[in-house]
């Protein structure tokens, strides 16, 4: 009996080939197949700047740094996510907060926004920043915390690490049409990826450029006039800012190029699995993902809730016994600010009462490109077993 992970990456020999074809190139770290990584990321989402990186985490940072964030800004994000999505403004020195989530998407509650903006603008507290994190794929709703950005003057960063292959109104993820940047992910749990790798995108010049150098020690190629030791023009790079080595290699670029072009298909055969999950589970006691005309996920993660009142066990006994049964499932996320690290920052349970309950009911069922309808009738038959008891 073979396991069924929650996850799994599609390699196939055009990857395969695309990577030994950089190996045997003249370069194994950042050369020209990160430039065209990053050209065909900009293609396809409809943005003009993409900057590659060696993880999401990583553009999360240099994203951060250049929308200016420091040890007085305050940034806020949703307490159901990957602690990247909450450290990376942590990294800059800077408060974080938590908005609390809508329970019919999971993501960032328009409501619960708004009325802690108002309340922040009372007490002179409004945040710098907002990272919305686009949960499984499903995409947030841009165009009003695009409204609320404006009328309360904050930045916006959109985590779409789950969300490359998503759309919202029209739009794909990643356009940054609702947001000054957009992180995409590549790590293998992801949609597409590239061993590890990241990517910001933006339509605005300056901040592109400001990330090209946070990835590079604050490095810029050539020479500005005001600031270069006139002495040393000729070796022809400078340092303007404290940066770091966040750079992708063009091994990693490789295959993002090749997984790229199969980025559609893998996003196809993702909705044909939620569809079987849809109708598999529609007689189950769980809630299934929120659908919607406006929206098309990704589906990243397939995400469940148990209604914990007709369901005798609870998610750690059902996840024990599924795993038992060769089946992984798993939980996407505790809240960030439950970590230990967050509690000793002084958050205290009860801070996000949605997110918490969320806590207590969601289960990821098993979504990769892979994942054939067989696997998906087993799990759910085995689910049901579980939880009759
Ligand atoms: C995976 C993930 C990240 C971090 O991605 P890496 O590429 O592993 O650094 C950040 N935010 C969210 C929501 C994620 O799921």
């Amino acid at each position: 009996m073979t396991n069924i992970p929650y996850a799994r990456q599609n390699i196939n020999d055009d990857d395969i080939s695309s990577v030994i074809e950089a190996l045997r190139s003249d370069f194994l770290t950042q050369g020209p197949l990160v430039s065209k990584f990053e050209e065909d990321i900009s293609r396809y989402c409809g943005v003009k700047h993409t900057v590659a990186s060696n993880s999401a985490t990583s553009a999360l940072h240099i994203a951060c740094m250049a929308l200016e964030i420091n040890s007085k800004s305050l940034v806020w994000t949703s307490p159901i996510s990957y602690v990247a999505s909450s450290n990376c403004a942590l990294y800059c020195g800077a408060s974080v907060d938590f908005v609390d989530i809508d329970p019919k998407t999971n993501n960032i509650s328009v409501k619960a926004l708004e009325e802690k903006l108002i309340i922040a603008k009372k007490n002179n507290q409004l945040p710098d920043v907002l990272i919305p994190v686009h949960l499984s794929g499903y995409p947030c709703e841009m165009d009003l915390i695009f409204e609320l950005s404006k009328k309360y003057g904050f930045l916006i960063i959109e985590d779409a690490s789950h969300a490359i292959g998503s759309k919202y109104l029209g739009e794909n993820i990643g356009s940054c049409k609702f947001s000054d940047i957009t992180i995409l992910s590549f790590h293998p749990v992801k949609i597409i990826t590239t061993g590890e790798g990241g990517a910001a995108t933006t339509n605005d010049k300056n901040l592109a450029k400001k990330m090209i150098s946070f990835r590079s020690h604050g490095i810029l190629p050539g020479v500005s006039e005001e600031k270069v030791v006139k002495d040393h023009e000729i070796w022809n790079y400078q340092q303007l800012y404290l940066g770091f080595n966040y750079r992708m290699t063009d091994i990693q670029a490789a295959l993002g190029i090749s997984q790229l072009k199969r980025l559609d298909n893998f996003v196809k055969k993702r909705n044909i699995l939620a569809v079987n999950y849809y109708e598999l589970l529609s007689d189950l006691p769980v809630l299934t993902p929120a659908r919607n005309e406006t929206i098309y996920s990704a589906f990243h993660l397939y995400i469940i809730r148990l209604k914990r009142n007709l369901i005798k066990k609870n998610q750690k006994e059902i996840y024990e016994e599924m795993k038992f049964l060769g089946i992984n499932l798993n939980l996407h996320y505790i809240p960030i600010y439950l970590q230990p690290f967050y509690s000793n920052l002084g958050f205290k349970r009860g801070h996000c009462p949605e997110a918490e309950k969320y806590f207590i009911e969601a289960l990821s069922f098993p979504m990769y490109f892979d994942l054939s309808f067989e696997d998906q009738k087993k799990i759910v038959t085995n689910f049901k077993k579980v939880i009759k008891l």
